[in-house]
């Protein structure tokens, strides 16, 4: 318990400071905790330390969370994983936030499958900065047709991007991020979301307009070496 308070003290400590260094308002920064491959015991113990948003990237795992959880009415969950489309129906039901939608399909089901809740789904695109192959998101010059596409269905509102720089990214990439986030939100009033920021780097993340950080390990602790996680 205290374990995983220090923690986000820490965290929260350390989103300040890199709001201090950016010239920002506390208050621009969301602190996303990621607890996938971590049981819901701990994501518990974060809630009772005051943490409400939480981040899951596996579809099957985040089910059992949800509804293990589901006596703590006010958290608000953010699917943050690579969707396949035959999942699509979870997150439209589960989920607040999607940050991971990268390609026309998901975002046609996912609006057909909102439709029977009460609330839009907060979608934010997921950008392929690092031009890796091996990491999922869309090329920028995808961004523009996608953007309009969610603005479009209704039982979606666009809120933003998101971005997974690789490890050691040059500062370009978080630059170019910042633009795309800025032009974005020129163009629709709806954007207020850049979703960037990992427990490494998440003070650059803060300096280049980070609006939502995800941290996992910071908080919770170093996950099994299973998968790609
Ligand atoms: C796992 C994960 C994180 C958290 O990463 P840490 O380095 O543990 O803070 C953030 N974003 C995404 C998309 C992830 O999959």
């Amino acid at each position: 318990m205290t374990h995983i308070k220090n923690n986000l003290v820490q965290v929260k400590h350390q989103i300040s400071q890199a709001c201090q260094l950016a010239n920002r308002s506390i208050d621009e920064v969301l602190l996303l905790a990621v607890s996938k491959t971590k049981p819901s015991a701990m994501v518990e113990q974060a809630y009772h330390a005051g943490q409400r948003f939480f981040g899951e990237s596996y579809i099957q795992e985040a089910i059992e969370k949800i509804e293990q959880l589901s006596h703590l009415t006010d958290i608000q969950w953010h699917f943050i994983g690579p969707i396949q489309s035959n999942k699509t129906r979870h997150i439209a039901e589960l989920f607040s936030w999607v940050h991971s939608v990268d390609r026309a399909k998901i975002i046609t089901r996912l609006n057909e499958q909102r439709s029977e809740q009460d609330t839009p789904l907060n979608v934010c695109l997921q950008v392929n900065i690092s031009g890796e192959s091996s990491k999922s998101g869309i090329k920028v010059n995808e961004l523009a047709e996608l953007a309009q596409l969610t603005d479009t269905s209704s039982h979606l509102t666009l809120r933003g991007i998101m971005a997974i720089p690789e490890k050691n990214a040059s500062i370009a990439s978080y630059q170019k991020m910042q633009q795309l986030f800025q032009q974005l939100q020129q163009q629709y009033p709806s954007v207020d979301t850049l979703s960037m920021g990992m427990s490494s780097d998440l003070t650059v993340a803060i300096a280049h307009g980070a609006t939502i950080v995800r941290i996992g390990t910071a908080i919770f602790g170093q996950r099994e070496t299973i998968a790609n996680n």
